[in-house]
């Protein structure tokens, strides 16, 4: 069956993608091995991360480098064979997380972060899944004053780029969330980010949404793509014909570089996975909002299946055996302050964030292979930019001028 782009890879990005194209115009086709939204885009915490105007930087202190090192942290662990293979992609991060290499790229990340709650909203209403927002807002929790005063600074810097936030005491925290356990110092309240109550259903709401205005969604094997003799693509589907198109969009998250390496094309992506596991909720002590327990990195997330703990980076290769420790030691503590019941789930739930050493998120023309766009490596806030990574990307494909410039996120950087 002909279509004139065949996107690979139903996750956030993918579908931004898909709904982004035909919506100028272009007749679309999308494959998944799975159903839509099923991967890390099912799995995550949920927050459409207005304020995430500055990427996650790699911390530069010796005190985290060295406790990292040991691999006991709750926020960071790595397998330590599959970090040995990424040692040059992380020493560019490292590099990279440098204060003037920082500045630059958190300049060029926030034209993104910028657009990424209206171009939600339009999605959101046009698919009818506001009923998706379980609130506005959430806490970065702090345990001590030190930390939290410093954050109060990245907060007032964030101000100046109009992010908003509440700056909150111990006291007004305990007012707020009376059900946490425990004394904090306090907390900052980012007022614009979004708190979604399954991150999954909104991908499917959206999904829905490019099937009901025509596009196809099957199920598939991307590893089927292949050239055709005319120079156009073909990919071979589980439930339906054998699909061709004139042009395709890799959107395979953290798989993406392994398909696109076939047709030359390769990029150094660090996988930080990360597991979460629902607990239930205890009726007589609700939990409001989200909330990052910054120091110990960790977030709770009211959610549809109960509370979701989401955990901090593994640094792990995507394929190698999972090794859900961090959510064990992120219960051990969170059970202290947080009122969670039992676990829901019978496993954790295991995905990867594909970050890139410059933090940035990968879009455009794959360099040497006509008719290959790709989009991808938006690390910690691909559910987050989905819609904007998808409208740019549509813009760049149809010959439209993107609302912002693009360039920073060539993939021919890593040429
Ligand atoms: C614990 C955790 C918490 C997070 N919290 C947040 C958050 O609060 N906010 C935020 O913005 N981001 C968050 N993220 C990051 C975010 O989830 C990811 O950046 C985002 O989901 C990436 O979307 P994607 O579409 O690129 O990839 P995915 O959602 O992984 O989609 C890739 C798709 O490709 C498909 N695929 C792969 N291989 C093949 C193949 N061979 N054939 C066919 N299909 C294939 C998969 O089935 C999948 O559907 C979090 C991530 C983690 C792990």
């Amino acid at each position: 069956m002909k279509h004139e782009v065949i996107v690979l890879g139903a996750g956030m990005v993918g579908v931004g993608c898909a709904l982004h194209l035909q919506a100028l115009g272009k007749n679309v086709a999308m494959v998944d091995r799975r159903a839509p939204g099923l991967e890390t885009s099912y799995g995550n915490a949920g927050i459409i991360q207005r304020e995430a105007i500055a990427p996650y930087a790699l911390p530069r202190d010796l005190r985290f480098l060295l406790s990292g090192a040991a691999n006991r942290r709750v926020d960071v662990r790595y397998h330590a064979r599959d970090a040995a293979r990424m040692l040059g992609p992380l020493r560019a991060y490292h590099r990279n997380s440098a204060p003037a290499a920082y500045r630059q790229i958190a300049q060029e990340y926030e034209t993104l972060i910028a657009l990424s709650l209206e171009t939600h909203a339009q999605l959101m209403d046009a698919a009818d899944a506001n009923h998706l927002v379980a609130g506005q807002g959430y806490l970065m929790l702090y345990r001590t004053e030190r930390e939290l005063h410093s954050f109060f600074e990245v907060a007032d810097e964030r101000a100046l780029d109009g992010v908003n936030h509440i700056k909150m005491s111990g006291a007004d925290v305990a007012r707020e969330e009376p059900s946490l356990a425990g004394s904090f110092a306090g907390a900052v309240r980012w007022t614009d980010p979004l708190a979604i109550s399954s991150p999954g259903d909104l991908v499917q709401a959206y999904a829905r949404l490019f099937e009901q205005r025509g596009g196809a969604v099957h199920l598939g094997d991307a590893g089927t793509l292949r050239r055709t003799h005319a120079g156009g693509w073909q990919v071979d589907t589980a439930d339906g014909p054998t699909l061709e198109a004139s042009e395709v969009v890799v959107a395979l998250g953290p798989w993406t570089t392994q398909l696109t390496a076939r047709f030359g094309y390769t990029a150094p992506v660090i996988p930080k996975r990360g597991y979460h596991m629902h607990y239930a909720r205890l009726p007589q002590r609700p939990l409001h909002r989200t909330i990052i327990d910054a120091e110990n990195g960790y977030v709770i997330a009211p959610m549809k299946d109960g509370l979701r703990l989401t955990t901090g980076a593994e640094l792990a290769n995507v394929d190698s055996p999972r090794t859900p420790i961090q959510i064990d030691a992120a219960e051990k503590i969170a059970r202290q302050s947080f009122p969670l019941g039992d676990r829901v789930d019978p496993e954790p739930w295991m995905g990867t964030r594909p970050c890139m050493p410059d933090m940035k998120p990968v879009f455009g023309a794959v360099p040497g292979v006509p008719g290959m766009w790709c989009a991808f490596g938006h690390g910690h806030q691909g559910f987050t930019l989905g819609p904007v990574t998808g409208e740019l990307l549509a813009a760049m494909m149809t010959g439209a001028t993107p609302r912002v410039d693009v360039r920073p996120f060539s993939p021919g950087r890593f040429r």
